[in-house]
């Protein structure tokens, strides 16, 4: 049993009206280093750490001259802080290096870059150069799953997955709902089934 995916679509619009990024940036490169800091760690925390670290550092070139454990002090409360220093310092090299200081704006490039996984990559190709990405996070893992559109928990096999069902159009924009709808109303521990639409389909609804 799942809902059926043109219902999904239906149902998010009504439930998620103004999807969008909720992680604070104003270049390609900050977004970048804030959705690296995102991992396992809140967009709120996130937002608060770079709104201090961007007043003075928010160019490739400043993570290459910080050292490790300046940057790690930096970020520390976004926990897992030395592998997000290193990936930080890792891909702004490599963006001096490759790529002449700037972000590339293909995907596979982005995803050449040291210390940038598959999320992070389609989430700045969605956000900052308006790629049809479908980011697959904690959130949208869930959701989908419990919606009973995929049945895996290995993310790049979920993304395969949601990419075949719905239209590419739609990819970033469902991508963002479901962020938003697993972060609000499906979320981990207590999902609020009582008011979600899909409650009446939904194989994991709890009413
Ligand atoms: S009915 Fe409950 S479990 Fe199913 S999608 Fe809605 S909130 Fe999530």
């Amino acid at each position: 049993m799942s809902v059926e995916p043109e219902f999904v679509m239906q149902g998010l619009d009504i439930m998620v009206t103004d999807p969008k990024c909720e992680l604070e940036h104003r270049t390609p490169f900050e977004l970048l280093v804030a959705v690296i800091l995102s991992a396992q760690c809140t967009d709120k925390r996130v937002n608060q750490v770079t709104d201090e670290l961007f007043k003075t550092h928010n160019k490739p070139e400043d993570f290459v001259n910080i050292t490790q454990e300046e940057l790690e002090q930096k970020i520390h409360s976004c926990g897992f802080y030395h592998n997000k220093a290193k990936s930080i310092k890792s891909a702004s090299r490599d963006i001096i290096e490759r790529f002449g200081g700037e972000v590339p704006s293909n995907f596979e490039d982005l995803l050449s870059l040291a210390g940038v996984g598959r999320k992070t990559a389609n989430v700045v190709m969605a956000v900052a150069f308006g790629g049809d990405n479908f980011a697959v996070d904690t959130h949208v893992l869930r959701v989908s799953n419990r919606l009973g559109l995929v049945k895996t928990d290995v993310p790049d096999k979920c993304e395969e997955s949601l990419c075949k069902i719905f239209p590419k159009n739609k990819w970033s924009r469902l991508h963002y709902q479901m962020v938003l709808f697993g972060r609000y109303t499906c979320k981990a521990m207590k999902p609020e089934c009582e008011k979600c639409v899909f409650n009446r389909q939904c194989p994991s609804s709890r009413i």
